[in-house]
Parts: C-alpha cells; sequence; structure tokens
C-alpha cells in the first residue's frame, strides 16, 4: 500500500513535470515571428549598419572596432547598389548609434532603442529586403570567413541569405564552407516584416580576416558578393534577369 501510494505519488509529480514542460515549450514556441507577405518590387533596399558608438560592437586586439568596419562596408555596399540603380535606406548614416536621445544615459536602455528603431526604419520603408552588415568574433583565433544568418519563418529570408552566402564565396578566393544559418531571438531579423539577412562579414579575432577587412580592395570583393547574392535573390524570387 505504501509503495502503491508512493509509486502514484512519482506519477502524480512526473504528469505535473510533462505538463509544465509542455506550457513552458508552447510558450517557447509561440514567440511571435513577423511572417512575410511578398509584394510587387520597389528596388529599395535597407542597408543597417550593425552597432554605432558607443556600442562598438566586436572589438579585435589592437583596438578595431566593429561599428566602424561595418558603416565602411555598409557605405561601399550603398554607392555600389546605387550606382546600379536601387534606392538605398540606411539605418545609420555615421558612427553613432541611433537610440532616441532620451535613451542615451545606460547601455542597455540605449541599445534596446537602438534596435527598435533600426526595426522601425525596416517596417516603414516598403522596402523589398534589408541587409545588416556585422562582424564576427570568437575566443579561438582560428576561426574566419563570411557567414549570413536568417530567422526562418519565412522562406524568403533563407533565400535571400542563401544566395548572399553563395555570392560573397564566387567573389572571394579562400574557402569558405559555411552555409547560410538559422536564428531567432535577434530582434532584428525576428521583427523585421521584409526579408532579412544578417552579413557577419569575417572574424576581428582572425589576424587574416582583420587585416584584408581592413582593405578596401577586399572589401570590393565582399561587396560585389553580396550584389551577385541580391540580383540573384531578385531574379529567383520575381524571375527577372
Ligand atoms: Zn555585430
Amino acid at each position: 500500500m505504501f509503495f502503491i501510494i508512493k509509486m502514484k505519488r512519482i506519477y502524480i509529480a512526473f504528469a505535473i513535470l510533462i505538463l509544465v514542460g509542455m506550457i513552458y515549450m508552447s510558450k517557447v514556441e509561440t514567440i511571435p515571428v513577423t511572417a512575410i507577405e511578398l509584394k510587387e518590387p520597389t528596388y529599395t533596399i535597407v542597408i543597417d549598419a550593425g552597432h554605432g558608438e558607443p556600442d562598438g560592437g566586436a572589438v579585435s586586439k589592437d583596438g578595431i572596432r566593429e561599428a566602424t568596419l561595418n558603416l565602411e562596408v555598409a557605405q561601399e555596399l550603398a554607392k555600389e547598389m546605387d550606382a546600379l540603380g536601387y534606392n538605398i535606406i540606411m539605418t545609420r548614416h555615421d558612427e553613432n548609434n541611433i537610440a532616441d536621445e532620451n535613451q542615451q544615459d545606460s547601455v542597455r536602455k540605449m541599445k534596446v532603442s537602438d534596435i527598435s528603431n533600426r526595426v522601425k526604419i525596416v517596417n516603414s520603408s516598403d522596402a523589398d529586403l534589408c541587409i545588416s552588415i556585422h562582424m564576427n568574433k570568437f575566443a579561438s583565433e582560428r576561426y574566419y570567413g563570411w557567414q549570413t544568418f536568417y530567422n526562418k519563418n519565412s522562406e524568403y529570408n533563407k533565400i535571400l541569405a542563401e544566395e548572399i552566402q553563395a555570392g560573397i564565396t564566387n567573389n572571394i578566393d579562400r574557402k569558405n564552407d559555411r552555409v547560410a544559418l538559422n536564428i531567432k531571438d535577434i530582434k532584428l531579423t525576428d521583427e523585421s516584416k521584409i526579408p532579412t539577412t544578417i552579413v557577419e562579414c569575417g572574424f576581428l579575432s582572425n589576424p587574416e580576416d582583420l587585416r584584408l577587412l581592413q582593405t578596401e580592395e577586399y572589401r570590393a570583393k565582399l561587396v560585389s558578393g553580396i550584389i551577385e547574392g541580391v540580383e540573384n535573390y531578385y531574379s529567383k524570387i520575381y524571375g527577372e534577369e
């Protein structure tokens, strides 16, 4: 009898555990992700240079700041795409973050306001897609190369990220077996209502990446690769030449 009661208690405890687990999982699963509806192309593109002072993003051993390199790549990309006839919207135009003036007194508040302003720009832009430029960093120096990221809530995100990954690989003569990766819990890619990808251009923790990313020549190849990816995305999605 005692044994049976004890067993029952264990079963009940187990059942409660499963129930709590299921409720928790269902909450995790119901984090709102924005579905994307495709419309007629406007040939407008949002280019987002990640971070912005005083948020420098990743910083290399010798003090090279991600925010600076992001802006350089973003501006060079904007210039080339503008020359090709695209309308470009930049989320930031200088070294500073874009948080509201009254949110600058703490780093946390600044970052929250900064990223929500970026999402606002993207979602009120009427653009066809958004490219967010970032630089990676890792504890080991070994890892190098570019990689794109997307939220799998839409197939368009995936196609855009895959095309840009392939475009860069096609334009830079260095080995890179990375594939576009699905990520979540990143506000920009979670909440963007247009196809969006994050392009991590390279690792500031890798000496060769760091050297190359500071040369205009290498960045030009990166930019050509991103553009090739964007153009292949357009022809895949809208069936154009
Ligand atoms: Zn970053």
